[in-house]
């Protein structure tokens, strides 16, 4: 039996604050104490370096839901609802203090249960969720309704909205950068004056309930957050399709963003937000910098072993420096020091589990069969944990099913192309319209390109930029809504228009 690669070179990786939160028992945080489910069940959360058990968690059941959409809805209507602004500010202000002075701890943690290094998540996951709570704390005391001439009678009425919160919001988050995601649902319905059911991945439920300690230390009233590891098909689906629940805000698979949806449609079409997945375009024109592009490039899909939405999985060169590009990223790729996430040496982690390994490896030898041509990776790295070799693909074509579905590994498909036009067409080419990025020098260019490509996130000479305030989501099947910014407090808030007579 293998164990979870905790120590390293004979070293345990593991700090001290981060062993003793292991060791705590995994509870579900329901009206603020931790509690376990009514019906009894857990499940395990794993090891992706080994394949190892962490420890196990309590999962929810349907009876849980229930009883943390009850939390949440008198939470709604009390203690958080009759916060003032400016002390849901300081809350969330406080939320984003603690997790810096936790930083270290948390970013283990995340190592351990997702794989991916723990100085990446150090470095830059777990900040990044510190600074969503400080930026959507600015946004808690700066909801503004406006006020209206009516164009048909303005003399008899002053007409006005009001901008209220929505009431209880469920998220439902993916196990790719767990923490982070909690924060990205968490921070803004907070702020909006909504309380919240979240439910983790069943693969990384370990820094959710991390964050729920934090929670209780930060000040938040009791209900206010609710947070209940389990399963998608038991608690995730009743939370979809809770009467009690106003809001779902979910981010993974197209697949299961269907079925959240449906299940709105079909309870009480409470508002649904959707980040679902991609097949981004990352678009290099001869005239770029290719020092930059070609690392960028790399990144782009070899980033968090490709279980990033916004990968750069199709990766269109033109013509003239296809070889070069290609030979680059290949020799970037070959290069890669693959490893469990708490081994400070790692730049990549595992993939996520057994069925994501499965999956990764069943696409990219159904792109042999299909006719492409494997220039490095391929296959499953190592034999224990879930590795995968960072792999780069030619003579893909833009029919291949590699070319079309989400992989969520590090693979990428490389395509040339000749002429603006034509790679507008390919770029295009996609059910989903999550990011594109565009390489050239040619500032018209740069332009024209960002304007022709239906995606959310447009990166000219970048990858991955992401910040509080700007706005992220998808075109197409790539989801509804977007996070970030005003328009991620937006879908948290209702508007009323208010009117009232004054007589004239
Ligand atoms: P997934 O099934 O979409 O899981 C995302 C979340 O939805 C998890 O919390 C999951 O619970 C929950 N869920 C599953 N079925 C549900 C249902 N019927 N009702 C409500 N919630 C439900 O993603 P996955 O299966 O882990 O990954 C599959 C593929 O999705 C990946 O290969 C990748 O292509 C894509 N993906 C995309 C993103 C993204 O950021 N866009 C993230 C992850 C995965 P469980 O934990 O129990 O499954
Ligand atoms: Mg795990």
């Amino acid at each position: 039996m293998n164990k979870p690669v905790i120590f390293v070179d004979g070293r345990d990786a593991l700090g001290a604050a981060a062993r003793e939160f292991i060791d705590r028992p995994k509870r579900l945080f329901i009206g603020g104490a931790f509690t376990d489910s009514v019906a009894g069940g857990k499940l395990m959360s794993e090891d992706p370096a080994s394949g190892a058990d962490i420890c196990a968690v309590v999962a929810a059941d349907a009876e849980d839901v229930d009883r943390a959409v009850a939390a949440a809805r008198t939470a709604f209507d009390g203690a958080w609802g009759k916060q003032v602004p400016a002390a849901r500010a300081e809350c969330l202000t406080k939320l984003a203090a603690l997790i810096y002075d936790n930083l270290e701890e948390i970013a283990e943690i995340e190592s351990l249960d997702t794989g991916k290094p723990a100085h990446i998540a150090k470095a830059l996951d777990v900040p990044f969720a510190a600074e969503i709570y400080k930026y959507y704390a600015g946004w808690a005391t700066k909801i503004q309704g406006r006020s209206f001439d009516l164009s048909l009678n303005p003399e008899a009425f002053h007409a006005f909205t009001r901008r209220e919160p929505l009431g209880v919001a469920a998220g439902v988050i993916p196990w790719n950068f767990p923490f982070a995601q909690a924060s990205f649902k968490l921070a803004p319905a907070l702020a909006a004056g909504c309380t919240v059911v979240l439910k983790p991945a069943e693969q990384t439920p370990l820094t959710a309930l991390r964050l729920a300690e934090l929670v209780v230390e930060a000040g938040f009233p009791e209900g206010t957050v609710n947070i209940l590891t389990g399963f998608g098909h038991t608690a995730g689906a009743a939370l979809a399709s809770h009467p009690g629940v106003d809001k779902i805000s979910f981010t993974g698979s197209t697949e299961v963003g269907r079925k959240i949806a449906a299940a709105a449609a079909a309870s009480n079409l409470k508002r649904v937000t959707l980040e679902l997945g991609g097949k981004s375009p990352n678009i290099i024109f001869a005239d770029a910098n290719l020092e930059s592009a070609i690392p960028t490039a790399a990144a782009a899909i070899f980033g968090n072993s490709g279980q990033v939405c916004n990968a750069g999985s199709r990766l269109f060169i033109e013509a003239p420096i296809f070889d070069q590009v290609v030979s680059g990223v290949r020799d970037i790729a070959a290069n890669m020091q693959l490893g469990a996430g708490l081994n400070p040496d790692s730049e990549l982690g595992p993939l996520m589990s057994q069925v994501q390994l499965d999956r990764v490896t069943g696409h990219v030898d159904r792109a042999r069969g299909d006719g492409a041509s494997v220039l490095c990776g391929g296959s499953r790295a190592g034999d224990s944990g879930y590795f995968f070799a960072p792999t780069v693909l030619a003579e893909t074509t833009a029919d291949m099913a590699v070319a079309r579905e989400e992989i969520f590994g590090p693979v990428v498909c490389a395509m040339p192309f000749e002429t603006e036009s034509e790679i507008t067409g390919l770029a295009n080419d996609t059910n989903f319209g999550l990011a594109a990025s565009i390489w050239t020098e040619n500032i018209g260019k740069a332009h024209r390109m960002a304007a022709a490509v239906n995606a959310g996130a447009v990166w000219v000479n970048s990858f991955g930029v992401f910040d509080p305030n700007l706005p992220f989501g998808g075109y197409k099947e790539s989801g509804w809504g977007r996070e970030f910014g005003i328009e991620g407090i937006d879908a948290f808030l209702e508007t009323k228009a208010v009117s009232v007579s004054i007589g004239a």
